[in-house]
């Protein structure tokens, strides 16, 4: 790839790091404004309801945040818009769209279809 396409997804990805960077914070810090006891039991209800959603959203925040550091590691390892299973270059246009992907579109259609098959 070349080094200003490189440059163009390397920005994208360190501002989408830290926009998630900064809903994590902000995350926390809701979560630590719940922590006073309630003595309603419908409230606790729905305190417990809120806290397993931030958890959710926080766990799947961690993997996308670590998704994004493979992408910018392999930004400089020089690997960055190859797919890991062919080998092959992988479209800008997909790579706009998703830029932690680490597969080609036909790749990743195949997997999609053995995994649809193995009933996942
Ligand atoms: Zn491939």
């Amino acid at each position: 790839m070349e080094p200003e396409k490189l440059e163009y997804f390397r920005t994208l990805l360190q501002e989408r790091l830290e926009e998630i960077l900064g809903e994590a914070d902000k995350t926390r810090n809701d979560m630590t404004g719940v922590t006073a006891p309630f003595p309603d039991p419908t409230d606790r209800a729905t305190l417990e309801t809120d806290r397993n959603f931030v958890l959710r959203i926080r766990d799947r925040e961690r993997r996308l945040i670590s998704k994004i550091r493979e992408a910018l590691d392999r930004i400089d390892a020089g690997t960055y818009g190859y797919c890991e299973l062919c080998g092959s270059e992988i479209s800008v246009k997909r790579l706009k769209a998703r830029p932690v992907t680490t597969m080609c579109i036909a790749c990743k259609s195949r997997e999609e279809a053995l995994e649809r098959a193995r009933g996942q």
